[in-house]
């Protein structure tokens, strides 16, 4: 049922925090209804936390425990695919480090989908209860790794290294070459994922290690337009059900005497967050991966701070590449749901810490 597609949560940008099961000596005391964590007694010491006395608490917009993935996609995806669905860009990141449970939340397994089949289920919803207009699905999918796009749906990408290059500026970006598949259902939906996780796994040996230390986009290209409509509407009064009113910043491009709406939804499997491990980590990798995991932090924690003070600071943009390429999905009326993944064992809390400062920088 979508009827209640559009309700709760519908701030620009989300955060939250997923915290996973582990049958280990915890550190924290979760209050999920409230949004808040907190570092229980005995774990405060040796942290960079301030000594105020009181444990350290944190807050969210939601905190999730469990191992279901409907109730975190209900609370911080679905609206923002709703968004999508009218016009806006949007785009939503799982941030954590390695084993916190990022490609679980996203992808999920076949018992437990994840947020990027629940939100294709979703999309196909909207579009058999929207009969009023037509819609074109392209999908991509690709990976960023050491400051390098290859293409998970061409072999010969990731086997000959061939880059995705970007090229223009702003919120022209084009990646190209990159293979796009228009998708008709989950079932498609499904097999263009199953074939750039295959392709992945022929292709790098490493595969496994790389899938941690590197970032994987899947990018849904969204576009409709009023089925038999002879003029331009661009009218923002136009309402879906269960969808709250556009107001205004709908992306209408006019094509063959009909408006197209565009938007892109890009569901992003961060690289794990965690500290270099090792010398070869340090000097390459690492670096590549700190680099553009902090300028992800800063972009989104800019335009949070530019929207809410009504600022105009630059925004590091063209930092990374990851942030190059989501220009045009990050600036203007975007829709970001920040989801950050954490361990809540005793001995992660160092990591656990670090994700729950970035996650209050970036709201
Ligand atoms: P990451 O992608 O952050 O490296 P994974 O999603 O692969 O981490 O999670 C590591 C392991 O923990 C996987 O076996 C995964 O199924 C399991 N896991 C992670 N989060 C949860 C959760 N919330 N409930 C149940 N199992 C989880
Ligand atoms: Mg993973």
């Amino acid at each position: 049922d979508l009827s209640d597609l559009g309700k709760g949560k519908d701030d620009k940008v989300l955060v939250s925090v997923r915290v996973r099961p582990s049958d280990k000596t915890s550190a924290w005391n979760v209050a999920a209804g409230n949004g808040t964590l907190s570092l229980l007694p005995g774990f405060t010491k040796g942290t960079s936390q301030p000594s105020s006395g009181k444990a350290q608490e944190f807050n969210y917009d939601a905190v999730h425990t469990g191992s279901a993935n409907k109730p975190i996609y209900n609370s911080v995806a679905r609206s923002h695919v709703c968004a999508a669905m009218e016009g806006y860009n949007t785009v939503i990141f799982a941030y954590g480090q390695t084993a916190s449970g990022k490609t679980f939340t996203l992808s999920g397994t076949d018992e437990e989908p994840g947020i990027i089949p629940l939100a294709l289920k979703d999309i196909f919803g909207y579009i058999r209860r929207t009969p009023s207009r037509e819609y074109l699905l392209r999908c991509s999918y690709l990976e960023i790794y050491n400051e390098a796009i290859f293409d998970l749906l061409s072999p010969q990408s990731l086997t000959t290294k061939t880059q995705v290059q970007l090229s223009g500026t702003g919120d022209n970006v084009q990646l190209s070459p990159l293979r796009e598949e228009v998708v008709t259902s989950l079932k498609s939906v499904r097999e263009v994922l199953e074939r750039g996780a295959a392709n992945r796994r022929t292709a790098c040996t490493d595969w496994n290690d790389r899938s941690s230390r590197s970032h994987s986009v899947f990018r849904v290209v969204i576009e409709s337009r009023e089925r038999g409509a002879s003029f331009d509407d661009d009218s923002s009064g136009r309402r879906t059900p269960g969808c709250p009113p556009t107001p205004g910043g709908t992306r209408l491009q006019s094509r063959g005497g009909r408006s197209v709406q565009t938007s892109v939804l890009s569901l992003i499997d961060l690289a794990g967050s965690e500290k270099a491990t090792s010398d070869r980590e340090r000097t390459m990798e690492g670096r590549y991966i700190n680099t553009s995991l902090l300028t992800l932090g800063s972009v989104i924690g800019t335009l949070a701070e530019n929207a809410a003070k009504g600022k105009s600071d630059h925004v590091p943009f063209r930092n990374s590449k990851l942030t190059r390429m989501l220009q045009p999905s990050l600036s203007g009326n975007a829709r970001i749901s920040v989801i950050c993944t954490v361990n809540p064992d005793a001995n992660a809390v160092t990591e656990t810490i670090s994700t729950l400062l970035f996650a209050q920088r970036v709201k």
